[in-house]
């Protein structure tokens, strides 16, 4: 499942390729699962004709601004955005310059909207994102706003309604960088704790951004490219590998239906009190 670090990197791919340039058109082959606010029809008279003026991200999902009508695409478990056509294209956007764009998606789970630029936070997945961590709006008041509740730490940093963008594999590598157990209640973390996750979130996003993200199952750059965070895991997928801190053999715990990675010593769980 692509995460931020991968859609920021396909995003940035995209405006690599074809932003500032005219779509020539739009082709849905998948209108069913696909279009969730729009018809195909709707989406050529909005968008076919002009530029792109711009590509951005809020959380997982990527915005294309044709100068201001905006197509909201999210690639959930399968999507992929190619410049070659794969086996699964459900839509084309095909640009002047003679380029397209394959939205590719085996399992069907891509979501795209329809809406205007003005109307973005209205819509209603996006105006639920919680904060962004890669924006200004992170800041530390906001983080701590967060912590004040009596949840597993782990579980509040994969809600998308709290923070936007964090999947099981970066939450997992920002509590390993934090030194924070997984099942650990937001609310007991300590302050140099809280310090510690605010600025491991950021920096683990970044790492990964500057490694093209992780290529695990689907994911791939529009290019074709691979990412190549998975190398630099210190803890997720690694049950049973030794620890990169301390050699401590990293254990696996199932939590909400994920998998937690974590190392024992590094991230220890305090003895219950009381
Ligand atoms: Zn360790």
């Amino acid at each position: 499942v692509p995460e931020l670090p991968e859609v920021e990197t396909i995003r940035r791919g995209v405006v690599e390729l074809v932003e500032g340039q005219r779509l020539r058109s739009v082709e849905v082959l998948e209108r069913i699962h696909l279009l969730k606010n729009c018809t195909e029809g709707q989406l050529k008279r909005r968008l076919e004709g002009r530029l792109l003026t711009d590509v951005g991200r809020r959380g997982k999902y990527l915005l294309f601004d044709f100068e201001g009508a905006l197509l909201v695409l999210h690639l959930r478990m399968s999507g992929r955005l190619l410049i070659v056509p794969a086996c699964h294209t459900r839509m084309v956007l095909s640009f002047e310059g003679g380029l397209a764009l394959h939205f590719d998606d085996a399992r069907r789970f891509g979501m795209a909207y329809l809406t205007r630029r003005r109307d973005l936070e209205a819509l209603a997945p996006i105006g639920a994102l919680g904060i962004e961590p890669l924006t200004p709006g992170y800041t530390r008041e906001e983080f701590e706003a967060l912590l004040a509740r009596d949840q597993e730490i782990k579980r509040l940093l994969l809600d998308q309604h709290k923070l936007a963008g964090l999947g099981n594999i970066y939450a997992n590598e920002s509590l390993f960088e934090a030194g924070i157990h997984p099942l650990r209640a937001a609310s007991g973390l300590r302050s140099s704790e809280r310090t510690r996750l605010y600025r491991a979130i950021p920096a683990v996003l970044e790492r990964a951004i500057a490694a093209g993200g992780t290529s695990m199952r689907s994911y791939q750059m529009p290019s074709g490219e691979l990412g190549r965070f998975q190398e630099n895991f210190s803890v997720y997928d690694r049950a049973g590998s030794p620890c990169p801190r301390c050699g401590t053999a990293i254990e696996r715990l199932p939590q909400g239906g994920r998998s937690s990675y974590f190392c024992r010593k590094c991230q220890p769980m305090p003895p219950l009190s009381g």
